[in-house]
């Protein structure tokens, strides 16, 4: 303990210096907008409204709600879509973001691979199951390699199409890193052309948005895209 106090009085100033905290609103200002309304509705009016809505759909379905293993379901998926699986929707949640001054003036690509990107399709509120492969070229500034994953775990968390996921999360990059090296690469399965209409559970789709270097230098682009491939 008295240890742990002794380090923290060293570093702060350290890092007060290099780590610029940023306004989530201007950050999600430049970031295509998912179509949405302002309700006025809190997150507590949200997921009791849902509740009594899907009690209703599963009503309109013929399912006994009295049943033990039912009974708690409207209510469950209620609290899921409003805190968890479309968290994404709620700027309140976008995680914490602070940049570092590239101060070690690293210029060369940086690549993040197998990125988990668990989305729900738009049209049919089915999952989609894909893995990102994100890529920057620094200019003045760096990013915590785990916030990259957090961009891309908020951006799923909303009712998504995969063009516009893939396009979120790089606009996001390039705004916070102030740099027009981004790209972003998805791939993955939908559960709406695994389950219903197709049925077909081997195809993939893969989405990329390459800016900058990665769009312009054609070995920029193939030294990216086979990382992708690596995945
Ligand atoms: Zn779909």
């Amino acid at each position: 303990m008295a240890k742990k106090s002794s380090k923290k009085k060293v570093s702060p100033k350290v890092e007060e210096a290099h780590v610029l905290p940023l306004s989530v609103k201007k950050i999600l200002a430049n970031v295509r907008p998912t179509p949405m309304i302002e309700n006025g509705l809190s997150n507590e009016d949200k997921i009791e409204k849902i509740t009594e809505k899907f009690t209703e759909i599963l009503e309109v379905l013929g399912l006994d709600l009295k049943d033990d293993s039912l009974i708690d379901t409207p209510k469950r998926i209620a609290k899921m879509y409003v805190n968890e699986v479309f968290g994404g929707l709620d700027p309140h949640k976008f995680p914490k973001m602070t940049v570092i001054e590239n101060t070690m003036k690293y210029d060369q690509m940086i690549v993040i691979q197998a990125i988990e990107c668990l989305s729900f399709c738009e049209h049919h509120f089915l999952p989609i199951d894909g893995v990102a492969t994100v890529a920057y070229i620094p200019n003045k500034k760096v990013i915590g390699l785990s916030k990259i994953n957090r961009i891309v775990q908020y951006f799923s968390r909303r009712p998504q199409v995969q063009e516009r996921l893939t396009k979120q999360i790089a606009d996001c990059l390039q705004y916070v890193l102030e740099t027009d090296h981004v790209a972003v690469h998805i791939n993955a399965k939908h559960y709406c052309v695994m389950m219903r209409g197709i049925e077909d559970t081997h195809s993939t789709t893969a989405t990329s948005d390459l800016r900058g270097h990665f769009k312009t230098l054609p070995e920029t682009r193939e030294e990216f895209l086979h990382h992708c491939r690596l995945k």
